[in-house]
C-alpha cells in the first residue's frame, strides 16, 4: 500500500525523491525515508511520521548523490518507528531496499538468515530482503562463486512468497537501480538522461509522460540513459513505452484547500469525460475494447460484480441498472469474501471487477479465480495499464483523472455512470429494453454534469448542518432501493474521514433492530429520491423523529407538511442515476465535518489509497 519513488540521473536525487513521496503520500503515511548513494556510500535518512518530517532530518540537504530510492510506509509488520521505516539495509550496509507489500514467509527466511549469522534491527518482513540479497551476493551457496547484483536480487526474490514491489541499490553498483514486482504496482518514467520510478504515475507526472509499466515477475535494471528488462529467468526482452495523457496539474491541488474538495468539484468534468468517451445519443453505445455479441450475452445466466469499499457501492448501482435494463441476475460481492467462499462461477458467468487504482489485491485475486473457472472477466479501472487491466479479458476505463484523496469521490460517480452506460450497451445488444426508454436514460446521463454543478452551488446548507452535528459520536443513513445504495456510500465517507461511527440501513429495516439505538439528538440522514418509495421512507423518518432524532433529508421530491430539521433539495434524474447526484451533498457533509473536527481530510488515519495487500 506504500508509495515507492526512485531516481537516477544527473540532478540531486533527494529533492526529487521527496517531491515524489509528497505526491504519493495518499498511499501510506506512517513513516518515510530515502537512501541515496553519496560519495560511494549508501546514506539512509528515515523516520516515522509524515514525509515533511524528512526535510528536518539532519544532513539531508547535504546529500549530493544523483541516484536514490524512497518510501512512504503503510505498516503491516511492526509499528511505525524509525527502525521499521524503509529503506532497510543489510548488515554490511552494501544494499538498501524499499518494499511495498507483504513477505508471507519472512519468519522462515529470518530464521534461516539468523542461523547464518545475520542480525535484525526491525520487526518488518522487509528487512530479510537486503540481507538475503547480501547472502546470495557474497557467496553463491550452490557453486561457491561470486554472483553479480542482478543475479543476487533474483536469487533472493526466488525465495520470497507474498506480494512485493521492490527497489534495490548497491554500493558496488553506483549507477543502477534494480526493480522487480509481483502483485504490487511499479512504473518507470523515462526521462532524458534520467529515469524515475514510482508506484503510481502521478508521483512523477511533472517530469515525464512516458512510462514503462512493469509486469509481474519482471525485472528492470535502470541506468541513467537506458532501462533493461528481464523475465523471471533473467532472459532480456524489449518493452514498449506507454504515453500517458494526464495533465500534471490534475495531480495538484490547484488552489483548493484539500484534494478531496478539488475532486468533489471535479465531478462534472470527470463525468463529462467518461460520458463523451462512450455515449452518443443517436447511436448505439460503443466500447471499442468490448466485442460482446448477442449470442454470448444471451448465454450469460448471471453476472457477478466484484469490488471493495466504494467501488463495491458503485457495483450495487450497476446491479440495479443491469437487472432493470437487461433482466440478467446480478450478484454484487466483496472481493475479499468472494475469493474464499467457493463461488458458483462457470463459462456462462460474466464477472465484472471495479477498482479505481486497478491494483486492489483482493479484487485482482478474485479476478484470477474467476478466470480459472472459465468465466469472462471485465475490469473497470481509472488507471491505464494498471494490474487489473492486464489480467482481465476486457477493460473499460473511467476517465476521472488522477484521484489523490484517500476517500474516493469522483472515481465513485464516474464508476456509477460507467456502470449505467455498460447496462445500456448490454441492453442494446440484447434488444431487451425499449429504445425510447434507453434514449431518455442517455439524455439524463448527458444532463448529469450540469445537475451536479447546481448541487455544488447550493452547498452552504450542508455546511451549516455539518457545523451543528460534527461533535456527534453516531449517525444513521437510511433510504430504500437506490437510496439505500447511496446511504451506504454516504456512511462510508463519513466513517473514513470524520471518524464518526455511522450505519446505513434500508429504511424499512430500522424497526427490526437498529431503531433501539435512536435517542434524543441522534442524527439520522434520509435519502429520498424515488417517488414510489418516498412516502414509505418518510414514515420511517417519522418513527425516528418520534424517538428524538435530528433529521437531514436529501431529496428531489416536493415534500409537504414536513418536520425535518434540514432538507437539501437536489435536481431530479432517472432513478438509476440518482446516486450520482444525491451522493454529492453527502460527500460535502463528510468533508465539512472532518474540517470542523480539524482532521486531515486527504489522509485519514489508518487508511491508504490503493489497497495492494490482502
Ligand atoms: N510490509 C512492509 C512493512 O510493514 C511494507 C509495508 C508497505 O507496503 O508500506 O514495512
Amino acid at each position: 500500500m506504500c508509495g515507492i519513488v526512485g531516481y537516477i540521473g544527473n540532478q540531486k536525487a533527494h529533492p526529487i525523491l521527496i517531491k515524489g513521496l509528497l505526491n504519493l503520500e495518499y498511499r501510506g503515511y506512517d513513516s518515510a525515508g530515502i537512501a541515496v548513494i553519496d560519495n560511494g556510500n549508501i546514506c539512509v535518512k528515515k523516520d516515522k511520521g509524515r514525509v515533511e518530517n524528512l526535510l528536518n532530518i539532519e544532513g539531508i540537504n547535504d546529500l549530493k548523490g544523483t541516484i536514490g530510492i524512497a518510501h512512504t510506509r503503510w505498516a503491516t509488520h511492526g509499528k511505525p518507528s524509525k527502525e521499521n521505516s524503509h529503506p532497510h539495509s543489510d548488515n554490511s550496509k552494501n544494499f538498501a531496499v524499499v518494499h511495498n507489500g507483504i513477505i508471507e514467509n519472512y519468519n522462515e527466511l529470518r530464521e534461516f538468515l539468523k542461523n547464518k549469522g545475520y542480525n535484525f534491527i526491525s520487526q518488518t518482513d522487509t528487512e530479510i530482503i537486503p540481507n538475503l540479497i547480501h547472502y546470495y551476493y557474497s557467496q553463491n551457496p550452490k557453486t561457491n562463486t561470486e554472483i553479480d547484483f542482478l543475479k543476487a536480487v533474483k536469487s533472493a526474490v526466488d525465495d520470497l512468497k507474498g506480494s512485493y514491489a521492490i527497489q534495490v541499490i548497491c554500493k558496488d553498483y553506483p549507477d543502477e537501480i534494480i526493480v522487480v514486482r509481483k502483485d504490487s504496482p511499479l512504473v518507470i518514467g523515462k526521462g532524458n538522461g534520467e529515469n524515475f520510478i514510482a508506484s503510481d504515475i502521478p508521483a512523477v507526472l511533472s517530469y515525464t509522460k512516458d512510462f514503462y509499466l512493469l509486469d509481474d515477475n519482471e525485472y528492470g535494471v535502470i541506468y541513467r540513459n537506458v532501462v533493461h528488462f528481464f523475465d523471471s529467468s533473467l532472459l532480456e526482452h524489449n518493452k514498449a513505452i506507454k504515453t500517458i495523457d494526464w495533465d500534471s496539474s490534475s495531480a495538484e491541488k490547484c488552489g483548493f484547500e484539500d484534494y478531496m474538495l478539488k475532486e468533489i468539484y471535479e465531478q462534472p468534468t470527470a463525468i463529462r469525460e467518461t460520458v463523451s468517451s462512450y455515449l452518443r445519443i443517436e447511436e448505439k453505445c460503443n466500447f471499442e475494447s468490448l466485442n460482446f455479441t448477442k449470442e454470448y450475452l444471451s448465454k450469460i445466466d448471471k453476472i457477478y460484480i466484484i469490488a471493495c469499499g466504494t467501488a463495491m457501492h458503485a457495483g450495487l448501482v450497476g446491479k440495479s441498472a443491469i437487472e432493470k435494463l437487461c433482466r440478467i441476475p446480478v450478484t454484487v460481492d466483496i472481493a475479499s469474501e468472494f475469493r474464499y467462499r467457493d463461488p458458483i462461477v462457470d463459462s456462462n458467468t460474466l464477472c465484472i471487477f471495479i477498482s479505481q487504482s486497478g491494483e486492489t489485491a483482493d479484487t485482482i485475486a478474485a479476478l484470477k479465480l474467476s478466470k480459472s473457472f472459465g468465466a469472462k472477466t471485465l475490469a473497470i479501472s481509472n488507471v491505464i495499464g494498471s494490474s487489473i487491466t492486464r489480467e482481465a479479458d476486457y477493460t473499460i476505463y473511467t476517465h476521472a483523472g488522477p484521484e489523490i484523496a484517500v476517500a474516493s469521490t469522483k472515481a465513485y460517480t464516474s464508476q456509477v455512470v460507467l456502470m449505467n452506460i455498460l447496462a445500456i450497451y448490454f441492453a442494446e445488444i440484447l434488444e431487451k429494453s425499449n429504445k425510447n426508454d434507453l434514449d431518455n436514460l442517455k439524455r439524463e446521463i448527458f444532463d448529469l454534469p450540469s445537475k451536479i454543478e447546481k448541487t455544488l452551488d447550493d452547498s452552504e446548507e450542508i455546511k451549516d448542518f455539518a457545523k451543528k452535528v460534527y461533535t456527534q459520536k453516531d449517525m444513521f443513513f437510511i433510504g430504500r432501493g437506490m437510496d439505500y445504495n447511496t446511504s451506504l456510500e454516504g456512511s462510508l465517507k463519513l466513517k473514513e474521514i470524520s471518524y464518526i461511527h455511522s450505519e446505513a440501513y434500508p429504511a424499512g429495516e430500522l424497526k427490526h433492530g437498529p431503531i433501539a439505538l435512536i435517542e434524543n439528538g441522534v442524527t439520522v440522514i434520509g435519502v429520498l429520491t424515488d417517488e414510489h418509495l418516498t412516502q414509505k421512507s418518510i414514515s420511517n423518518l417519522q418513527e425516528v423523529i418520534t424517538r428524538g432524532a435530528r433529521t437531514l433529508v436529501i431529496t428531489n421530491q416536493v415534500l409537504t407538511n414536513i418536520n425535518f430539521d434540514y432538507v437539501i433539495n437536489i435536481p431530479c434524474t432517472n432513478p438509476l442515476l440518482s446516486s450520482i447526484i444525491a451522493i454529492v451533498p453527502l460527500q460535502l457533509f463528510s468533508y465539512y465535518i472532518s474540517k470542523f473536527k480539524g482532521l486531515d481530510v486527504d489522509k485519514p488515519r489508518n487508511l491508504a489509497k490503493s489497497v495492494t495487500v490482502e
